[in-house]
């Protein structure tokens, strides 16, 4: 196995297109524990973090881009993305430990598919997009594009993310993440849910996206809870609507760390109180000019 630390995106393409065993990586958080436990090495590791703009996370007054090799570290301690995003931030803040979190990216999170994967729930809830380079060149699409399957992506050989890209949310505009898993750390979840909110100045939402994580083979919207939501306060009635309809979407399998049954359950637990937080957020004063806060 050879060692390949392209500078440019345009030559990991290059690289890619001509060694179609090559394999590329961030944190190889992931990958390597692959390989360790026997799936097929690579020719070449294509390490994707000598690519500048694969690891700078920039903003502008209506949008932030985030590298797709950029350490989960840095993503947590951007105050601009802190405060747009709070709920994304926290999906990432959970991922492994301080040393998997320096190593660790959204890119190969995502790139990972793997159906209890943290940060694609919260990703999909604010609409963020990837843009995806090949040898065709560059291409723009929304992450729920992305994973197709458990360990599938919708990528065509010699593709890899370079950035992702998310729109400065409207006013009263927040997001949650919270997931459920049996230890309450270094674990991956039972049950993961994102939600993000929009009210009106009276406090009604109007604009609601909610997503699962874990409970089918990528994540789920709960478009029926979304409809609940929209055009009310957050109530007891409405919230108790709002999770019936998270469980019924949820369509998850019976293993070691929970039953079909548990998991419905959880998932319509955890998206009603995921629902909550962001509304609180939403309705916090500094939110009321929306993006820059
Ligand atoms: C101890 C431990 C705890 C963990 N805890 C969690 C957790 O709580 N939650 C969670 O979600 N995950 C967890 N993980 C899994 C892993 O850390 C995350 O999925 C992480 O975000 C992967 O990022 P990476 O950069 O290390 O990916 P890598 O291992 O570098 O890559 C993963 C996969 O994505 C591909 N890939 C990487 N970057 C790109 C790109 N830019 N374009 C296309 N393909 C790419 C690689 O080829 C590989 O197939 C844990 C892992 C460990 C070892």
């Amino acid at each position: 196995m050879r060692y390949a630390s392209p500078t440019t995106v345009a030559e990991a393409v290059d690289l890619l297109g001509s060694e179609p065993q090559a394999r590329v990586y961030a944190g190889a958080t992931d990958l390597i524990p692959q390989i360790r436990s026997g799936r097929p090495e690579p020719t070449v590791m294509v390490d994707l973090k000598h690519i500048a703009r694969l690891c700078a996370i920039a903003d502008s007054e209506t949008s932030f881009t985030v590298g797709a090799a950029a350490p989960t570290a840095d993503v947590c301690a951007h105050a601009g993305l802190v405060v747009a995003f709070p709920g994304l931030v926290e999906a990432s803040s959970l991922i492994g430990s301080d040393q998997i979190q320096n190593r660790s990216s959204w890119g190969g999170n995502l790139a990972n598919a793997s159906p209890a994967a943290d940060t694609p729930p919260s990703l999909v809830a604010n609409h963020a997009r990837v843009v995806i380079a090949g040898p065709g060149g560059e291409r723009t699409v929304g992450v729920e594009e992305v994973a197709i399957g458990p360990g599938q992506t919708s990528m065509s050989p010699g593709e890899f993310i370079v950035e992702f890209e998310l729109d400065r949310p409207p006013a009263r505009t927040a997001d949650a993440y919270l997931r459920m898993t049996p230890r309450t750390e270094m674990d991956i979840a039972v049950v993961g849910a994102a939600a993000r909110v929009t009210l009106d100045a009276e406090g009604r939402v109007t604009e609601a996206t909610i997503t699962l994580g874990a409970v089918a083979p990528t994540v789920v919207r709960a478009a029926d809870a979304e409809t609940a939501l929209v055009g009310n306060e957050p109530a007891d009635d409405v919230l108790d609507r709002v999770e019936a309809a998270a469980s019924a979407v949820a369509d998850p399998i019976d293993d070691k760390r929970g039953t079909v049954a548990y998991r419905r359950k959880v998932a319509g637990v955890l998206a009603r109180r995921a629902v909550v937080i962001a509304a609180q957020r939403a309705a916090e004063p500094q939110r009321g000019r929306g993006g820059q806060q």
